[in-house]
Order: structure tokens, then sequence, then C-alpha cells
């Protein structure tokens, strides 16, 4: 599969297809791979495909393409429906996008994999699609999947140029609904509650935000100060605001991709609540995210028939 990945990178980038390509390559940190921007064709060599390409590229396509460049992107289903979801908010124009589409069999956390395995000490670490493994101990990779590649849709991408290996099939609406039901089944108190206990773990990093290729303001809510749209402290009131401020920008725009949850250094379980959402919105609104192109997310129109019912 990584041959012919770097093949068409060197392809497209010989031929003038594309002025970069965006993959992942080797990381200096543990379990952990990291995007790379490749110009020389020699330099596709450096791409790699593992359960540890974990991070949606789609938010460097776009940062790209804005800076005037022909883009090359390695895509999995969740970075194929991210691409498509800023094509509709017309971020960019499909032509300036070319897509190597990449079946996807799931990803796993750097965060699982260092409860797991703890840090390495210098012991071999190899990550395939049937196990991982560091020095003497290994884990079958299906055993230790993210919460989001658990309940995928898409797993294999829905827009792309080249297709590279099989299609494979992604989970039945009601098998992605179940994790969403247990919540959706509590009372708004009790999903209140719930939602202030999460969310009042949170930091404020911001990890979330930067990790997620819908959220691309130029100033975000809760970094500006004119207007000022909310306090920057750690009072629970604005831990709730600020999660559940950035969770409703994301209102039939999320894909469900699983970065913010990966990279949230306090665990907050945003793939149960944004899987809800996404159920509600399709219910509502009969629209997946990042699957057409050519309509606005529903929050983004309006028809005088929506359904005027509570989303979260
Ligand atoms: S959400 Fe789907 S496409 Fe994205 S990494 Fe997980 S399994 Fe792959
Ligand atoms: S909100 Fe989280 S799961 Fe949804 S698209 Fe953004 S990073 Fe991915
Ligand atoms: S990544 Fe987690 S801790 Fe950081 S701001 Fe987001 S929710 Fe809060």
């Amino acid at each position: 599969m990584i041959e012919k990945i770097r093949k068409i990178a060197r392809d497209w980038l010989t031929e003038g297809k594309v002025d970069v390509i965006i993959g992942y390559g080797e990381s200096t940190t543990p379990f952990t791979t990291q995007p790379i921007f490749i110009t020389q064709p020699d330099d596709a060599e450096k791409l790699i495909w593992n359960p540890l390409c974990r991070l949606n590229l789609a938010g460097y396509v776009r940062r790209e393409v804005l800076a005037g460049r022909k883009v090359g992107v390695v895509a999995k289903g969740c970075d194929s429906r991210s691409i498509g979801l800023l094509l509709s908010e017309k971020q960019f124009e499909r032509k300036n996008v070319s897509i190597i589409g990449v079946p996807c069999e799931g990803m796993v956390d750097s965060k699982t994999l260092r409860k797991e395995f703890g840090i390495p000490n210098g012991e071999p670490v190899s990550a395939d699609w049937e196990k991982i493994s560091v020095g003497d101990k290994s884990i079958p990779t299906k055993e230790i999947l993210s919460n989001a590649c658990k309940i995928c849709r898409y797993p294999t991408p829905v827009h792309y140029d080249e297709l590279v290996g099989e299609k494979i099939e992604g989970v039945s609406v009601a098998e992605h609904d179940k994790p969403a039901l247990e919540m959706l089944e509590k009372s708004k108190p009790e999903r209140w509650e719930f939602y202030n206990k999460e969310f009042s773990r949170c930091i404020r990093c911001y990890a979330c935000r930067q990790a997620c290729p819908t959220c691309y303001c130029d100033e975000c809510f809760v970094d500006s100060n004119d207007p000022k749209w909310m306090e920057k402290g750690q009072h629970s009131t604005d831990l709730t605001l600020w999660s559940l401020g950035r969770i409703y920008h994301q209102i039939g725009r999320c894909v469900e991709c699983g970065s913010c949850e990966s990279v949230c250094p306090m665990d907050i379980p945003f793939t149960e609540i944004l899987a809800g959402m996404s159920k509600r919105v399709r219910e509502l609104f009969d629209y997946e995210s990042g699957i057409a192109v050519d309509e606005p997310p529903p929050l983004q129109t309006f028809r005088y028939d929506d359904p005027q019912e509570f989303i979260m």
C-alpha cells in the first residue's frame, strides 16, 4: 500500500500536477506520526502509512491552498469528508486539491498506547494493522482502536482522485448510534449534569480546536477581546460554555474523525457527544457532514419547514 501511495505522490510532483503532497511521516514522539509536506519527488520515500496516522490532515489542505499551492493529500475516510465539508463551505476549489484516498482500517490513539505500554525506554516499537508491539509485549490493533474508529461509517474515502487499496465497509447506522443512544436517553437535566461534570475538567489548552480541520476562524470566539464573548478563566461555567460553544459550532460540520478526543489531555469523551449530535442532524436534516460538496451544512442555510428541535 505505502509503495503505491509513494508512487502516486512521486508522479504527481514530477508531472507538476501538485506543488506539495501532505501526508504522514515518522515522528520523534513515541506512538505518533507527524504531518509532512513533500515538495521534491525523491522525498516521497518519507511517506508512511500505519495505524498511528491518526490526525486529520484536511486543515493543512485549506492552509496550503490558500497560500496559492496546488495540493495533493493522503486522505482517510474522515480526512476526505472534512475536505468535502470545506468544499461545501467554499473554502477552496476542488481543482486545487488532488486526493490520494486510502481505505482505513482504523487508527490508534497515542494516549491509549501510553496507558498500555508506558513510555518506551529504548525498546523497539512497531505498529501495523495486525498488532502494535513494544519490545516483547504486543496488542492486536483491532482491540485498541480509537473510539471514533469503532463507529466509523466511512472508512473508505468519499472523495478521491486515486484510491489505493480495497474499499472497506463502514459500520451500520444502528452500530454507529449505539454510544449516542445512552447519552440521548438521558433527561435534559441529566445531560446538563454530564456536560458540566466532563467539561469542568478542561484545562483550556485548545488542542481540540487546533486539531479540528473545521475550526478555522481567523479569530476564535474565545480569543476575541472586542467583543468579549466569554471569560478566559477556569470557572466551571466558562469551561462548559467553551466546550459547548466549540461543539455547537460543529453541528452538521463534524465528520467524527476523533482528532479532538485523541489530543485532549483530559480525556473528555467527545466521541459519544459528537456521535449523538451527528445522529440528530442525520435524523432532522437527512444530512451527513462532508458527503455532498454542493450543498451547505444545515445550520448555514434554512428551509421554512426546518425542524426546530434541540440538537444536543
Ligand atoms: S474515523 Fe474512520 S476513516 Fe477516520 S481514522 Fe477512524 S476509521 Fe479511519
Ligand atoms: S469536532 Fe472533533 S471529531 Fe469533529 S471534525 Fe473536529 S476534530 Fe474531528
Ligand atoms: S483539548 Fe480537552 S482540555 Fe484542551 S481545551 Fe479541548 S477540551 Fe479542554
